[in-house]
């Protein structure tokens, strides 16, 4: 599943890349090319934007409107499935796939980021928890 998403959706976009995802965030883009992008390269056009959502549908591009300004309700709507072995796997920033630097560091070939584990992460972890929740109620 691959994802381009729309300027007013940075939060998102920033969750989707975390949780490992393939996700366009482009402020620049306009609609036309949004839609474009998406159909190309057959990805998921996310957007608050009723109007961009609608024609993104009649030019056959998968599409979601995105209801709520909260990235967490938005996530646990989108319902994805969650990967432990790809989360954390992609840069934030730029989206390209980490590489690691040294034991437990890793680096965005592509920015330069660094990424490691610290504080941050027990926010991380429980994010991912209470999306889970929803997703598998039985386990
Ligand atoms: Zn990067």
């Amino acid at each position: 599943m691959k994802f381009i998403v729309d300027a007013m959706l940075g939060r998102l976009a920033k969750w989707l890349r975390l949780l490992g995802y393939d996700t366009i965030y482009n402020k620049m883009l306009n609609d036309d090319e949004l839609i474009n992008i998406a159909k190309n390269e057959n990805r998921i056009l996310l957007t608050r934007d009723e109007f961009l959502f609608k024609k993104a549908i009649k030019s056959n591009v998968s599409a979601k409107l995105i209801s709520s300004t909260d990235f967490m309700i938005a996530l646990k709507e989108l319902n994805l499935p969650l990967d432990e072995s790809i989360i954390g796997s992609r840069c934030t920033i730029c989206n390209a796939i980490l590489v690691e630097e040294k034991t437990n560091i890793w680096k965005c070939p592509n920015c330069g980021k660094l990424y490691w584990q610290g504080k941050h992460w027990k926010d991380i972890n429980r994010r991912i928890k209470l999306l889970k929740g929803d997703n598998n109620v039985n386990s």
